[in-house]
């Protein structure tokens, strides 16, 4: 069977020659004689695909060497407690902007563990936009000050950061790592999950400055402690194996393909061509600030349920998959990734003229 375009927020698109590689060396990983998922993570086969992955992440990333690569299982979501848990340390307490979903679910989870300061939300809006830098209400001494640089359901992207004032920065990237260049040394933590740009599910990787490591609270659980994680090449336990070599894969083919900049050329250019054609639509619209529009979640409604829906067959009937909005934002939503090609973008548009035409 032929390969669809899969629009969907994630687990998402992959590159198909990933896949590929990925199948070629399934059953046998090179000359090893046994596929990656058989070998033991001590064994210096598997150590070799583990720094290769490491080496990777830090060049294609740009990661400073006073930054720990940590590969956390769990997914982002282990890691709204992880947080807490391994940043609380002084005040006990943190500044959350409230973004979205799962900026919220993030701070929902905080307030276990200490005092949350939403120091700005856009929930009143339906987290249309980003709250301006300059309105944030941040407190001084909080432990760390906490965003969502995509908001995933939502469509948005931040597109300048809090002035912290020496406050260690906390990033969820989960659904725009490697999508764009980022300055890590802004930031004292960046975690992502996976499934979105980088990789399969299951696997969350971070980027922690070093200075950071070793202020867990005693109740953090062992398995998120970040400093005994980092000691250890996140081997405190057996790691996600497959995942790791999966992102190894990832990376190597973003390296080959450019590096990060290629990525960014691209995903301007995918989500312009998307963006261009809903605001000259009489049809379709996208309920987002223009400055806030994410590069990666595009999300956009007819205004009529039935002619939604239709719209969401439609792409179906023509290999374009995952097109149906989340429940809050209700319409479509395409996301479009670093592995969705132009192609699939292109074709989309088409469809969308096509419904238009049919429908007004
Ligand atoms: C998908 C997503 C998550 C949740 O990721 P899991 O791996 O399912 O825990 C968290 N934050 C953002 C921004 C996401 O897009």
């Amino acid at each position: 069977m032929e390969r669809v375009y899969n629009f969907s927020a994630g687990p998402a698109v992959m590159d198909e020659g990933v896949l590929q590689k990925a199948a070629s060396e399934l059953v046998c990983y090179k000359d090893k004689g046994m596929s990656v998922m058989e070998m033991s993570h001590r064994t210096s086969m598997f150590m070799d695909i583990y720094n290769e992955a490491v080496a990777l992440v830090r060049e294609v990333l740009s990661v400073p060497d006073d930054y720990a690569v940590l590969f956390m299982q769990g997914g982002a979501t282990l890691q709204f407690s992880g947080v807490p848990l391994n940043l609380m340390s002084d005040s006990k307490v943190a500044d959350y902007i409230d973004t979205g979903n799962f900026a919220h679910l993030a701070l929902k989870e905080a307030e276990k563990y200490g005092t949350v300061n939403v120091a700005a939300t856009s929930l009143a809006e339906n987290y249309t936009f980003i709250p301006e830098m300059d309105t944030l209400q941040l407190t001084t001494g909080a432990d760390y000050v906490y965003i969502t640089t995509n908001n995933t359901i939502y469509g948005t992207r931040y597109v300048d950061f809090p002035d912290t004032k020496g406050v260690p920065l906390v990033a969820d990237m989960s659904s725009n790592i490697a999508s764009q260049p980022m300055d890590v040394s802004k930031f004292g933590v960046i975690f992502a999950g996976a499934q979105k740009n980088i990789g399969p599910a299951g696997i969350c990787l971070m980027l922690i400055r070093k200075d950071l490591l070793g202020k867990q609270s005693p109740i953090c659980p062992k398995l998120m402690n970040w400093k005994l994680q980092a000691e250890k090449d996140s081997m405190l336990n057996t790691p996600n194996t497959w995942g790791i070599y999966m992102m190894k894969l990832v990376f190597a083919w973003m390296k080959e393909k450019g590096g990060i900049d290629a990525f960014y050329e691209n995903n301007q250019k995918k989500a312009a061509l998307l963006y261009d054609y809903i605001d000259n639509s009489k049809l379709f619209s996208n309920p987002v600030q223009k400055k806030y529009r994410s590069l990666m979640n595009v999300t956009f409604v007819t205004g009529d349920i039935d002619k939604d829906a239709a719209f969401v067959k439609m792409c179906t009937a023509n290999g374009l998959q995952n097109i149906k909005g989340h429940r809050n934002v209700g319409g479509m939503r395409a996301s479009i990734y670093n592995a969705m090609p132009m192609a699939g973008v292109e074709k989309l548009v088409q469809v969308m003229r096509e419904f238009e035409k049919q429908n007004l």
